[in-house]
């Protein structure tokens, strides 16, 4: 029966359960150790910025900005936005927090965006990202360096069914020529192209070039080629580029129709794809945004950057790797009688500073012996604690072994930090005879 005073999740924002969270805690695992290798410093950011950021930083055409952002007024009457991305963030807090000045600068940062999408499989509204940024590198050597970070993380995570595209936007100036090419040949079109094209034509023609609207796809498809306009720096950036990813023994598809959602971007663009998740195939996209800085008020300073999609990644892991066994205890500890029940916990906080690396479960909620016993039996432990009235009073307690049928023993109470690190070993070392 439905229940109407339940309160439901909001709509494409999930929770991350117990039973899946061990992915997750992996990847953080493996990222943090990763960049740390690389020279990248980690940073912690606002989730909520002035609209305004974002509106000039993404683009006043693009999806995100048009439709997507999550923005309010606060009380003080100021319009703030729930951050849809990351680089716009990182890129402020370097320049308020003064940390350009022609430094070179290796950053990451991760957490939730949030964008209003229509929900589906690997599409939230609230969904995480990591998201690496190196600030005053021309590159192509640290955009080659970066791609191979991310080359290298999917090998330690086992994940095998990726492709990397790449691709070239050239300078700002050779898109504006492009741009020329570009909306002539839609204009010739103009019957075909759908209301957001229409729209786009004016704003923003490259962004057409993004449609997800399969009946754009055949236009798209004849459409002339960035890559074919590129100003000659931009060609030997990505020249070089494409040299060092085949020097470093990384495969790549130059794909030419590779535009990315957001504005900002110029020179190198590249984008992780897989086979293996269905439609939202993405799983990692960045690209070079030299003028963003400037457009944000900073000094000229060329940057790169990408973002991961953490919900796509942590799945891609499921598909590789076993499930975690469920967290087990080493001591599960019984009480039995009310003193006992009052001198457990104190008992046990000793027992955590005497013996660090075993882990306790303590019973909770009361219940008679037989129903702790029965989930001493499901916490996995190997060794029962039990702590009784009559045994207290004598100053013991006793361990009973929980996978094995070796009899219950009797231990002082100032001899457990010793003793039950010893058991443990013991037990773990023999083979279970239940
Ligand atoms: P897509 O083409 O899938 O919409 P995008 O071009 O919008 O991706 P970016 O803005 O570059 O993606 O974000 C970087 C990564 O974040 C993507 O590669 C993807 O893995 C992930 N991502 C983006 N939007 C979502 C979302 N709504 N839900 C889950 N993950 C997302
Ligand atoms: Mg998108």
């Amino acid at each position: 029966m439905e229940n109407k005073f339940l309160v439901q999740a909001v709509r494409g924002m999930n929770d991350v359960l117990p039973a899946n969270i061990a992915g997750w805690e992996r990847l953080e695992r493996v990222t943090r150790e990763l960049f740390a290798a690389y020279g990248f410093e980690e940073m912690r950011l606002p989730i909520v910025e002035h609209t305004s950021l974002f509106k000039r930083a993404i683009g006043e055409f693009t999806d995100i900005v048009e439709k997507e952002m999550y923005t309010f007024t606060d009380t003080g009457g100021d319009s703030l936005t729930l951050r849809p991305e990351a680089t716009a963030g990182v890129v402020r807090a370097a320049i308020t927090n003064g940390m350009l000045r022609g430094a070179r600068l290796k950053l990451w940062t991760s957490g939730p965006m949030f964008r209003h999408e229509r929900p589906q499989k690997g599409r939230y509204r609230q969904f995480h990202q990591i998201d690496v940024e190196s600030i005053g590198f021309p590159g192509p050597d640290i955009d080659a360096e970066l791609i191979a970070m991310t080359a290298r993380l999917w090998k330690q995570l086992g994940i095998t069914r990726v492709k990397l595209k790449i691709n070239s936007l050239g300078t700002s100036e050779a898109r504006r020529a492009y741009r020329e090419i570009l909306v002539a040949y839609f204009r010739q079109h103009q019957a075909v192209l759908d209301a957001d094209s229409l729209r786009r034509l004016e704003g923003n023609p490259l962004r057409i070039l993004d449609s997800k609207n399969p009946d754009m796809q055949a236009v798209i498809s004849g459409a002339p080629l960035l890559t074919d306009h590129l100003d000659p720096e931009s060609r030997d950036h990505f020249d070089t580029l494409c040299a060092m990813l085949a020097a470093a023994g990384i495969e790549y598809v130059v794909d030419p129709r590779l535009v990315r959602g957001l504005d900002y971007y110029s020179r190198t663009v590249f984008e992780w794809v897989t086979d293996a998740l269905g439609a939202q195939d993405a799983i990692c996209s960045g690209g070079r945004y030299d003028g963003l800085i400037t457009q944000l008020g900073g000094e000229a300073t060329p940057a790169i950057g990408f973002a991961m999609g953490v919900e796509r990644v942590v799945e891609l892991l499921s598909q590789v790797e076993e499930e975690p066994e469920p967290p087990s205890a080493d001591v599960y500890v019984v009480t039995a009688g009310e003193r006992a029940q009052r001198a457990a916990l104190g008992i046990v906080e000793g027992l955590r500073d005497a013996m660090p690396d075993v882990t306790l479960h303590v019973n909770l909620g009361g219940g008679n012996l037989k129903k702790q016993f029965a989930r001493a039996d499901k916490s996995g432990a190997l060794l029962a604690l039990v702590l009784g009235d009559g045994e207290l009073e004598r100053g013991v307690a006793a361990l009973k072994p929980l996978r094995h049928e070796a009899g219950q023993s009797e231990c002082a109470l100032e001899d457990l930090a010793d003793r039950i690190p010893a058991l443990l070993v013991e037990l773990a070392g023999s083979p279970e005879e239940l």
